[in-house]
């Protein structure tokens, strides 16, 4: 059996950026499907916890005054100038408007403070902190977006799946392909398709082999990436498609109830996490030591030195260090990094905890540290000229390796047994993706626009570096939007010449 149906806008993926494409194209009265491959919409945009923005209500409201020609400059800066200068300009300015559009839609938003922002590398920023709108009620706000919507006239097809593009021999796409929750095939023809699945973070080996390890943790929802391909096969140029490396967690650990349903992210708030969250020694798998580990105060920066090395590191610590951990409630030394969702400043008895993470296969242990290397695999050799240096470091209060700051040479690896924690940096989908124009048209290999296609949000390319995300809070769910704006009114203005 086939479904066929005709549209003016087919729309391909609900998170933000589809919802708000299809919000703007049924607002200017074009006839909007919107199909949606899981049960409900909202995708990873509905799990992320704010929007990046520029001079908003909510901050001048706040007292903060950012400019958007600050934000662009810092942007550029932070991207290296590899970001397409015009797409970034458009989705900065654009995006006080987007936000006040959803805002309209029932989205209930709150700033960040700047002084309470989440990464502490941020905190003197305001345009990392202060630019952070975060969603308040989330399942209330989407669930009133989605009435909104609908009442502006878009349909939603939900456990419907896209598989393809329909496109003539000149290259117009004209529709799209794909399977109704009861199995139907389904052609829509549209004379406009965005294609906004974001991204193919559910497709782990997809991911595996673009980021060249399998060390890493997949988060959010399962996106196979049906529409990249798609998008890709119709002539549009995968630019930068990425992982969006996002913190670490401790490995196998388990989400907490309360913590899952809130953020999916799964930091275990198990006080354990203390250990993670606070720049002690790292080590690689052969046990080298390889970075600063004061990132750990910023989510993106930690994940890359992570990622450097595989995204699979250790967290070496001796008794004395959990002793002190367990004594030292408060943490006076290390303020427990927030530099991703779940932190907990629990006390505990960190020996205790080590232990049941021996259990649990998330550390190992050795009474000495030739014994721990045996255990975990590293080289004897490396691990013990690494751990001398270290603590010739701590005992002079200076990194001579990776200038750790000062303040954090504290805890040296002296006495047994001692304990390897393991940690695995995560990834919250992938972002880029295929060259689009400002307007979020898709390019082809000529730089031309595919007519009839666009798309946004984790399916473009052009927003960000490439391997690494900006450490701006908010940016890829603001970029949802935004983008997902944008291409609604590209669509709006050129159906309104066919
Ligand atoms: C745990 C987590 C936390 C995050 N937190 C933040 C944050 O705080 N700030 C921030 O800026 N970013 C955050 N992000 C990243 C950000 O949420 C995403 O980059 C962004 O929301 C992507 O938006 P999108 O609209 O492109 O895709 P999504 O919101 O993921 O929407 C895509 C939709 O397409 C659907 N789909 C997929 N394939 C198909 C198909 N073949 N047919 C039909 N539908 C399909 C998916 O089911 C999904 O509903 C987070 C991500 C995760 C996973």
């Amino acid at each position: 059996m086939t479904k066929e149906l005709t549209v003016d806008v087919v729309v391909a993926g609900c998170g933000g950026a589809g919802v708000e494409a299809a919000n703007i194209a049924a607002s200017n009265g074009l006839k909007t499907l919107a199909i949606e491959k899981l049960s409900q919409i909202g995708g990873n945009t509905k799990i992320s916890s704010g929007f990046f923005a520029i001079d908003t209500k909510e901050q001048r409201e706040a007292g903060l005054h950012l400019s958007t020609e600050e934000a662009i400059r810092q942007l550029n800066v932070y991207n290296h100038y590899l970001n397409n200068g015009p797409l970034t300009r458009r989705i900065v300015e654009n995006a006080k408007p987007t936000l006040e559009e959803i805002e309209n839609l029932g989205m209930a938003i709150k700033l960040n403070p700047t002084a309470n922002t989440t990464q502490f590398a941020h905190r003197d920023n305001p345009y990392e902190g202060g630019s952070y709108h975060t969603y308040v009620n989330k399942p209330e706000s989407w669930a009133n977006v989605q009435k909104s919507v609908e009442k502006k006239g878009v349909e939603f097809m939900v456990n419907t799946t896209m598989q393809g593009l329909l496109q003539e021999e000149d290259g117009t796409v004209t529709g799209l392909t794909g399977k109704t929750a009861n199995g139907e095939d389904l052609i829509v023809h549209a004379k406009a398709v965005i294609v906004t699945t974001g991204g193919f973070g559910g497709d782990v080996a997809r991911v595996a082999k673009l980021m060249h390890t399998n060390r890493m943790r997949s988060l959010g929802v399962p996106s196979m990436g049906e529409g990249m391909t798609a998008l890709e096969k119709a002539g549009g140029v995968n630019i930068d498609s990425h992982a969006l490396i996002h913190a670490s967690q401790l490995a196998k650990s388990k989400v907490a109830q309360n913590s899952s349903k809130e953020h999916l992210a799964g930091f275990s708030d198990n006080p354990l996490t203390r250990i993670l969250l606070t720049p002690l020694m790292w080590i690689d798998p052969t046990g080298r030591r390889f970075t600063d580990e004061a990132t750990i105060y910023d989510t993106v920066l930690w994940a890359n030195a992570a990622y450097n090395i595989g995204g699979m590191y250790y967290i070496l610590v001796d008794t004395d260090t959990l002793k002190a951990y367990t004594a030292n409630k408060e943490l006076s030394h290390f303020e427990v990094s927030k530099a991703g969702p779940g932190a907990t400043d629990k006390a505990g008895d960190f020996i205790e905890l080590a232990e049941k993470a021996v259990e649990g296969q998330v550390a190992f242990k050795g009474d000495t540290l030739e014994a721990l290397a045996k255990k975990a695999g590293f080289e004897y050799p490396v691990l013990k000229e690494e751990v001398a240096r270290y603590n010739a470091n701590i005992a002079a209060g200076k990194d001579t390796e990776y200038a750790k700051p000062d303040q954090y040479m504290v805890y040296p690896i002296k006495k047994g047994p001692f304990y390897a924690i393991k940690a695995q940096v995560a990834y919250l989908g992938t972002v880029g993706g295929v060259r689009v124009d400002d307007h979020l048209r898709v390019l082809n290999e000529d730089f031309t626009p595919i007519k009839g296609l666009y798309t946004g949000g984790a399916n473009a390319g052009g927003y960000y570096e490439g391997q690494s995300y900006p450490t701006y809070e908010g940016l890829a769910s603001g970029f949802s939007w935004t983008s997902g704006h944008l291409a609604g009114l590209a669509a709006v203005e050129d159906l309104k010449t066919r």
